[in-house]
């Protein structure tokens, strides 16, 4: 298991929901803000058809409102909302020409988004099409399309290569540690109140245990998040 210490200049969290982010890595995100990184939060959708919500207007506004609560808890510098519709994603040319967009303009380091390959959880869960497809879109995006030139040579100059680090993963090959962060992240959760408010009660523990239990996992006393790290070579 490979221990993430380097704090980039500039990373890329790309996620499909409003809380996903803050669930799947939001411990990371607020180390990183907190220790100078420039961190920037691309949001998919507008989150328009999450929990019991009947009404996708109001409830995508309020999921916004939400959304830049929580990047200011985290402390990221950058909320951008690139405003499909929940449910709607789809790993098109359109989307890994908005993705390739944003990482030939912010130019990051590193790329955080959630493993497409992650399928099936236990019995609980099984990820959500919306999470798939995204991780997928994310990946083409980061390779090949953002490296060579001939892909969306409107948007902009190519990057390097890019690190990737898959959050919700199944197979992790990377921590990175949140010690004294799991507050910061339970309160970034708790601002999403359409989405989690039924779990408001139980998310400190739940978010704390995780975050030992990934640290015990590499043999640490701490908190921890883990990722499988990738990167767009070749
Ligand atoms: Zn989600």
């Amino acid at each position: 298991m490979h221990t993430y210490t380097k704090i980039p200049d500039t990373a890329l969290a790309i996620f499909a929901h409003p809380d996903d982010a803050e669930i799947a890595c939001g411990g990371t995100l607020a180390r990183w803000a907190g220790e100078g990184c420039h961190v920037i939060l691309a949001v998919a959708t507008q989150g328009d058809k999450g929990g019991d919500g009947d009404d996708p207007g109001r409830l995508s506004e309020e999921r916004t409102r939400e959304l830049l609560e929580a990047g200011r808890v985290l402390g990221v510098n950058d909320v951008i909302q690139l405003a499909y519709l929940d449910g709607e994603l789809e790993n098109t040319i359109e989307f890994r020409r908005r993705l390739v967009t944003l990482m030939r303009s912010f130019r990051p380091e590193v790329v955080l988004t959630g493993d497409p390959t992650a399928v099936f959880f236990g019995d609980l869960y099984y990820n959500h099409r919306d999470h798939r497809q995204l991780g997928w879109a994310v990946l083409d995006a980061v390779f090949p399309a953002a490296r060579q030139r001939a892909y969306f040579p409107e948007a902009g100059d190519p990057v390097e290569e890019l690190e990737v680090l898959l959050a919700a993963t199944l197979e992790p090959n990377t921590w990175i540690g949140i010690d004294g962060l799991v507050d910061k992240k339970v309160a970034a959760m708790r601002a999403h109140r359409a989405q989690l408010a039924r779990y408001q009660d139980s998310l400190d523990r739940v978010v704390a245990e995780r975050a030992r239990q990934a640290a015990r996992m590499v043999g640490g006393t701490g908190e921890a998040e883990l990722f499988r790290l990738v990167r767009g070579g070749a």
